[in-house]
């Protein structure tokens, strides 16, 4: 850190992606990337004459993203709004809606990215506890006098939390935006983009990273009543409007439009989600009920820590995080079914190994 650096900023501890390692080759389940390949017209929207077109910036008005988009929800372009990863569009909101005068209400267990917005934004955020079983307390989100902002499935829980019970939480705070991040709705969640018409102060955001194929490419999006997305396109077009670039937006309309091969992308994520998960109860492991793309877990004679620390030794990585309430589990992506064959047979030498 240099002498120049704004205080503000020598004291905020930055977001941790989890490992990329890019020294040997792992089986890796510790960022929720999905197992499978982007849908086919991807591959084949990135041409050597797309390539060429590199020298062009790209279209800052993201028109065909917007529109396949649009299309895919039952919604019109103007509800639609396309940033760099879901992370900018979580950024840009926190930006749009909250300061130091304006807080924002969060869980205490979520994703991580939300404290560290508030902390760069000088934002003070009221933070709540998950109950003991990781659930969302609703009503403690209710009618807070604050922008609200919760991940819906929760992650790293994992859990989701019926629309009911997000539309309370909307339909308490009309003051304030509600900001639900669906990053993996696909996976078993109930969408809030439904009450999209009725509610001018929910925002639903979504991202092409998990059950997209797409964590490279680099695309999030937000769902929400013009007016809402009229905001965040101000807020973007003071900070980078050539924020999608063209092998992005090539990729993420051909990925948007291929319904049937991203439906059965999901399909085959959930029935692995289901063997793995009765494979590990069967081992002992405590589980919540999964609407994700990846599994909370705890071994039943070992930490999380020597649990992650032993899988890595034998080449398969988790996400540990460590923190106390967290300790006794690891976050385990879904990967392809062979992949979740090595994760139990592993698992199954770890566990004999600690209790022979
Ligand atoms: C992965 C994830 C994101 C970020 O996704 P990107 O689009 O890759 O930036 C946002 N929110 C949650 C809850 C996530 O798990």
């Amino acid at each position: 850190m240099s002498q120049f650096l704004r205080p503000a900023l020598s004291a905020l501890d930055p977001y941790v992606p989890g490992e990329q390692p890019q020294d040997k080759s792992y089986i890796k389940l510790n960022t929720n990337e999905n197992p499978y390949p982007p849908a086919p017209g991807v591959l084949d929207a990135i041409t050597r004459e797309a390539v060429s077109q590199l020298k062009l910036y790209s279209d800052p008005t993201i028109a065909p993203l917007k529109a396949a988009i649009a299309q895919q929800y039952g919604l019109q372009p103007e509800n639609v709004f396309v940033t760099n990863g879901s992370d900018e569009t979580l950024g840009f909101s926190f930006l749009a809606y909250a300061d130091a005068e304006h807080p924002v209400t969060i869980p205490d267990i979520s994703y991580g990215f939300y404290k560290v917005f508030a902390q760069l934004f000088q934002v003070a955020p009221t933070v709540i506890p998950l109950r003991e079983d990781f659930s969302l307390p609703v009503e403690k989100f209710c009618g807070v006098d604050s922008m609200v902002v919760f991940a819906n499935p929760n992650a790293p829980t994992a859990i989701a939390l019926p629309l009911s019970e997000v539309e309370k939480i909307v339909a308490s705070n009309p003051d304030h935006v509600v900001l639900v991040d669906e990053a993996y709705v696909d996976f078993g969640g109930e969408s809030a983009v439904s009450l999209i018409d009725r509610y001018p102060n929910l925002l639903v955001v979504r991202t092409f990273s998990k059950s997209r194929s797409l964590a490279g490419a680099r695309i999030g999006y937000a769902m929400a009543q013009p007016a809402l997305i009229d905001d965040l396109e101000r807020v973007r077009n003071s900070f980078h409007p050539y924020n999608i670039n063209r092998l992005s937006m090539l990729a993420g309309v051909e990925a948007m439009k291929d319904t049937a091969y991203f439906e059965d992308c999901c399909q085959k994520i959930i029935k692995t989600r289901r063997h793995t998960a009765e494979a590990l109860k069967d081992m002992g492991f405590t589980l919540t009920e999964s609407a994700t793309n990846f599994l909370f877990a705890a071994p039943n004679v070992i930490s999380g820590k020597e649990y992650y620390e032993k899988l890595k030794d034998r080449g398969v990585l988790v996400r540990y995080f460590g923190t106390q309430r967290l300790s006794p589990y690891v976050r385990i992506t879904i990967g392809t079914e062979e992949e979740m064959a090595v994760l139990l047979e592993k698992t199954r030498e770890i566990l004999k190994e600690a209790n022979p």
